[in-house]
């Protein structure tokens, strides 16, 4: 598994401005290492304990910025605040006060995505458009000193129709703007915009991606 040169080739299909978060859950600490070698630091996690493990083995390695892309549970919050750099599948407003309130007790300010359900799965979490509109409405974000709302997070259906998939995140880019522009004008973070993975990040990019997440095609098939 040549992770070096997948990443160099990844790399040079991306707009510059748009930023590469390697996904190495289920890989070990040697295929980051391998990764960080050939430039790469941003890392994407989806199990705590994983995270934190990893995280404690390469502290030394201060640029590293660690992304939980999993679905977060209230009581693991703790475990990840003090040092997480962003948090992408955030699905309720409960999810998020719970953020601030662990954010607050080790004085750290916690960038967040919200997540969108955009895909036809039922399986995937998220917010519904509904419930998203809904809550952005009542501002109550905005007094959550502790965590930065950065942007939108989501999933287009795993399905071989590229054009199912390109209206997925076409719909996202679409919520993202919306809301920016009637509730974030004068929020300069909130600018991001996840969507993409191994086998669709490039439809994602011409969909106006700001944030990819690449696991498979870096590192190879995860072994669960
Ligand atoms: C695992 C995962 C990825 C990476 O998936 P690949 O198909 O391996 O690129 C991206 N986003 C989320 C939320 C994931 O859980």
């Amino acid at each position: 598994m040549d992770i070096a040169q997948h990443l160099k080739e990844i790399r040079a299909g991306l707009p510059q401005e748009v930023k590469l978060v390697c996904v190495s859950k289920f890989h070990p600490v040697s295929a980051i290492l391998e990764a960080y070698e050939a430039g790469a630091r941003i890392f994407g996690e989806s199990r705590v304990q994983e995270m934190c493990a990893k995280y404690e083995e390469l502290h030394e390695k201060e640029d590293i910025q660690w992304h939980f892309i999993g679905h977060l549970q209230t009581n693991k919050i703790k475990n990840i605040v003090p040092f997480v750099h962003l948090i992408h599948g955030v699905d309720s407003p409960h999810l998020l006060e719970a953020i601030n309130k662990e954010a607050a007790k080790v004085g750290r300010i916690v960038n967040c995505l919200l997540q969108a359900h955009i895909a036809t799965e039922e399986t995937k979490f998220g917010f519904s458009d509904e419930e998203l509109l809904e809550y952005v409405a009542t501002g109550e974000w905005r007094n959550l000193p502790y965590v930065r709302v950065c942007g939108l997070m989501g999933m287009a259906s795993n399905t071989d129709n590229e054009e199912q998939v390109r209206a997925e995140f076409h719909h996202l880019r679409e919520l993202f703007l919306k809301i920016k522009n009637n509730y974030f004008t004068n929020v300069a973070s909130f600018k991001e915009l996840s969507m993409g993975m191994s086998h669709d990040y490039q439809i994602a990019i011409s969909e106006g991606s700001t944030m990819v997440r690449i696991g498979t095609a870096i590192f190879g098939e995860r072994v669960y």
